[in-house]
């Protein structure tokens, strides 16, 4: 890496405070905003053409090339060579769905899903690990930390054991899916229960970090967006490097849709892309704070001036009527999305609309991306649910070439996924609707008439 090609820079256009690279903060010291990682790109030099990147992914025997995350490491490269962490991360491809397109309402060969569930732990919070880890690495942490409804401590969990590092989660009793515990019980996380909500954990990870000096890896460490971009460079790979019409991903905390924002703005300023893509960031009804603040409290970006009373009054809002989050999409059961103002620059950015959809149209889409071959997990399934609802407003052209973000594992919460077919929901977590695409396990006798009439019956 050559010296100061990058540094730090708060996203609040009223304080616009830098930091070096080697610094830690999980908020500007100065205002309290959110801080973004911004390069001098005279001195990282991308190429020219993003198919330069391409080539590199033939090379499997450099880890670095073949990772999905760092063959793009001119686009972030904020640390040197040996520093940085890769597990494989970001083998994803982009595939098309006409199963889910007709679903969808859109034309057969237009709608493409990217799994980001055959990320090594199973999600896409892989590709933001990997870069948050380097940037650890780099800056000599000795203990790394975060708050979780399931895939970030999963995927924490395995790349601090990978790298030596001990490693303390934090998340909400009772609401985390037993696939993602699992995963941060055997990697051997220090897993604290956390006797509240996604929301209760994240404002306490933050408090203990400080006072511990643990190495936050949530969504607010900007080093993990950076990784997270790489999402959206693997997307344009698949479509030879051209702009799809839309992309559709959960919503969260946020920190993907903020990273894609950030991925197409910088493209687009190193005349990389012309022509961006249309976002559509989709809560569940039961966590739809982004939602209201766009569509109700049209809120936006306002080069960084945006209203920051606006967001605080809703959050007390929330506290004073004890408005909680509840949704069967576990992963996107979020009240206070900690990046929403960077969200709001990449609705900006990208000319976005935000959508929320109810538990049972996300069963119903997760159900058919299954039944055509992928599979993903409840929150992952948001995206197909919100694509179809923004078709069928005519938001979305059924012409237009869609790519939906799958964005966890099919067997990360079997529950769910059970519940749905057989209609035995998990105790708190029941979802009302018809379920039209149920596919319920048969029970049968142990006689071969039997058997064979079952099996007859399933023609
Ligand atoms: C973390 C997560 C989300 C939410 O992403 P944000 O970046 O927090 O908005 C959605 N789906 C899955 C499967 C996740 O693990
Ligand atoms: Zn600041």
């Amino acid at each position: 890496m050559k010296s100061n090609c990058c540094f730090q820079k708060c996203i609040n256009a009223a304080c616009g405070a830098t930091f070096d690279v080697r610094e830690i903060h999980v908020a500007c010291p100065s205002c309290g905003d959110l801080l973004d990682v911004v390069y001098d790109w005279d001195r990282a030099k991308p190429p020219k053409l993003l198919s330069a990147f391409q080539a590199r992914w033939t090379n499997r025997r450099n880890p670095l090339d073949f990772s999905g995350v760092w063959r793009f490491r001119e686009l972030l490269d904020f640390c040197p060579d040996e520093y940085k962490v890769t597990l494989g991360e970001g083998q994803t491809l982009l595939q098309s769905s006409p199963g889910v397109a007709a679903y969808i309402g859109a034309k057969s060969d237009s709608v493409f899903l990217q799994y980001e569930g055959l990320n090594p732990s199973g999600s896409f919070k892989d590709n933001g690990m990997a870069a948050a880890f380097s940037h650890a690495r780099m800056v000599g942490a000795a203990r790394v930390a975060c708050a979780s409804t399931g895939n970030t401590s999963a995927s924490l969990a395995l790349y601090a054991a990978r790298c030596g590092l001990p490693a303390i989660v934090f998340v909400g009793s009772g609401r985390i899916a037993f696939g993602k515990l699992a995963q941060a019980l055997d990697y051997g996380a220090g897993t604290l229960q956390i006797a509240g909500d996604f929301d209760a954990c994240m404002r306490r990870v933050k408090e203990a970090s400080a006072r511990l000096k643990l190495y936050l890896m949530n969504s607010v460490n900007p080093f993990r967006l950076e990784g997270q971009k790489t999402i959206m460079y693997r997307v344009l790979e698949g479509l030879g490097w051209e702009a799809p019409d839309w992309v559709v991903v959960p919503g969260g905390n946020l920190g993907n849709s903020s990273a894609f924002g950030k991925a197409f703005m910088e493209m687009k300023e190193l005349g990389l892309l012309k022509r961006l893509p249309r976002l559509a960031v989709i809560n569940s009804t039961g966590a739809d704070t982004l939602d209201r603040l766009v569509n109700q409290k049209k809120l936006t970006w306002q080069r960084g001036r945006y209203d920051r009373d606006a967001i605080a009054a809703d959050w007390k809002w929330q506290d004073d009527t004890r408005r909680l989050p509840h949704t069967i999409a576990s992963a996107i059961e979020i009240a206070r999305p900690v990046n929403a103002a960077k969200c709001l620059r990449a609705l900006e950015v990208c000319d976005g609309v935000v959508r929320s959809v109810p538990d049972s149209e996300i069963m119903d889409a997760k159900a058919q991306v299954g039944r055509y071959g992928l599979g993903c997990e409840p929150a992952s399934a948001a995206a197909v649910a919100g694509a179809k609802r923004l078709v069928e407003e005519g938001v979305i052209d059924r012409d237009a070439r869609i790519v939906c973000i799958l964005t966890g594992h099919a067997l990360k919460d079997p529950d769910a996924t059970v519940g749905y077919h057989t209609g035995n929901y998990p105790p708190g977590k029941e979802v009302h609707g018809e379920r039209p695409f149920a596919n319920a396990p048969v029970p049968v006798a142990d006689d071969i008439e039997a058997i064979c009439a079952a099996i007859e019956a399933q023609r």
